[in-house]
């Protein structure tokens, strides 16, 4: 997988300097989270249900190969057409080879991290293969040239009205200032009605694959995703292999945790099934279905000690409540997938030293596996990642980490060093109620935030004098 996870440090810092984008972010990552907060409380079975989602993973994980191949005979028996790929570059080709043998000209797409990880839209434009984005946020990053920031909502970090701007310089839309949301949604609508009337192709992803009836289910709160499937006459899938399910039962678990996560709902407005082309008693429907089943470095996961993050249901959650994320946003990560499972996740699909900073963007505060509908265990296997990672670091970090464990098994030294900063900080922290500039190496920390002041009174003093009154 191609990624820039190596300019985290260079991207994290521009990206702090970006108040409008650090705002855009805060601003729909806090309402998400506030919605999903909401539903949770108001579901009394959310713990257990959450529990018996993650079983449903973990023992699809562990029946991953026989599963793909049962899904295969299914489609197949179904009238649809699996193709296995083993890398982005076999993906893409596969699906060149089904456009010019079916002589395709024009596709319509439905959101699909899958096919931005294995960047098909640019492989098939330089093929001379038009290929539009219909899922809103994906279709204002496409105009924009941008890329998406978010694996739910693509678009969040730009404010409204950047959009509007947009709109108007590449859609030539008449818009005022005070133009809504809802109007934009409206003109984009119609601009995108004529690409499906006239596409001969769609494309998507899945959230979903069923072993036990060869399924592919796609969950949205938008139209495309039903538009891009069924108009055109192929429809072709292109869907990670870690997707899939064994039953329909494990489905009815999983999908109520993906829609609570993911948005706050209790189901997404859309839930398509698709078990294979039309079939003869069918009016319309594509008359050809091809899946891609992707590989792309999920069996190099599959056989790590990693293989937990191949549970993700890409809800997103995680990512709304990385005290990193939301001040960095996606961008920094230099990954299709950002955020506390994306550091997981990026290491392993293009190879721990292609993002070796990664795994240390993030406070290991725990919010991540709690937000998690599936209860992964993020922070355990970043900390495994960083264990891995220890020898690709500069010195003065190893140096830095050795000290700082060195301070923590010294108990003496570990209370002088805290009196110390204390005293050296007192000054500053009493004018200014925050610590503002520290000094190198600690400055990085205070160049984009204020660094809390230390206590006082240490905890061990506090305890030490209240043991001795009682
Ligand atoms: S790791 Fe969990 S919370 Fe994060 S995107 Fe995946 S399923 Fe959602």
């Amino acid at each position: 997988m191609e990624t820039t996870a190596n300019k985290f440090p260079q991207a994290a810092t521009i990206a702090l300097g970006n108040i409008a984008v650090r705002g855009a972010v805060e601003r729909s990552t806090r309402y998400v989270t506030d919605r999903v907060s909401q539903m949770r409380e108001e579901m009394p079975h959310y713990a257990a249900l959450r529990q018996q989602g993650r079983g449903a993973k973990l023992r699809a994980l562990q029946q991953l190969p026989a599963m793909l191949e049962q899904f295969e005979a299914r489609l197949s028996a179904n009238g649809g057409h699996t193709h296995w790929a083993r890398d982005a570059a076999e993906a893409n080709q596969l699906i060149l080879e089904i456009c010019r043998a079916n002589h395709l000209k024009r596709g319509v797409k439905s959101k699909s991290m899958a096919t931005e990880e294995i960047e098909l839209v640019p492989f098939l434009e330089g093929h001379g293969i038009e290929i539009i984005e219909t899922d809103l946020g994906e279709f204002i990053v496409q105009i924009s040239g941008d890329r998406p920031s978010h694996i739910v909502m693509p678009v969040m970090h730009r404010p409204q009205e950047e959009i509007l701007n947009i709109f108007r310089e590449k859609l030539g839309m008449e818009a005022r200032a005070e133009t809504t949301a809802e109007e934009m949604t409206a003109f984009a609508r119609q601009y995108l009605r004529e690409k499906f009337l006239s596409a001969d192709f769609g494309m998507s992803g899945g959230n979903f694959l069923i072993a036990e009836t060869g399924s592919l289910v796609i969950i949205t709160n938008e139209g495309n995703g039903r538009l891009s499937t069924s108009l055109p006459d192929v429809h072709i899938a292109v869907v990670g292999i870690e997707k899939i399910i064994p039953t329909w039962r494990d489905f009815a678990t999983l999908v109520q945790l993906l829609a609570m996560s993911g948005a706050g709902q209790t189901l997404t407005v859309y839930v398509n099934i698709i078990n294979g082309p039309k079939a003869e008693s069918d009016e319309d429907g594509p008359s050809q279905f091809h899946l891609i089943l992707l590989d792309n470095g999920r069996s190099q996961i599959y056989a790590s000690e990693y293989r937990e993050a191949l549970a993700c249901l890409r809800c997103g959650a995680c990512l709304n409540v990385c005290p990193v994320y939301r001040n960095v946003g996606g961008h920094a990560y230099g990954s299709v997938y950002s955020g506390p499972i994306g550091s997981v996740v990026t290491p392993g699909l293009a190879g721990k030293e292609a993002a070796q900073y990664l795994p240390f963007a993030s406070s290991l505060c725990g919010a991540c596996q709690q937000a998690c509908p599936v209860d992964i265990h993020i922070p355990d296997m970043l900390l495994r990642l960083r264990r891995d990672l220890q020898s690709a670091q500069p010195t003065h970090w190893r140096l830095g980490m050795k000290g700082w464990a060195f301070a923590n098994r010294h108990p003496l030294l570990f209370h002088a060093g805290g009196q110390l900063a204390e005293r050296v900080t007192r000054g500053q922290a009493r004018r200014a109620g925050a610590l503002k500039q520290l000094p190198p190496p600690f400055d990085r920390w205070t160049e984009q935030r204020d660094f809390p002041p230390f206590a006082p009174q240490s905890f061990r003093s506090w305890w030490q004098e209240r043991s001795q009154k009682n």
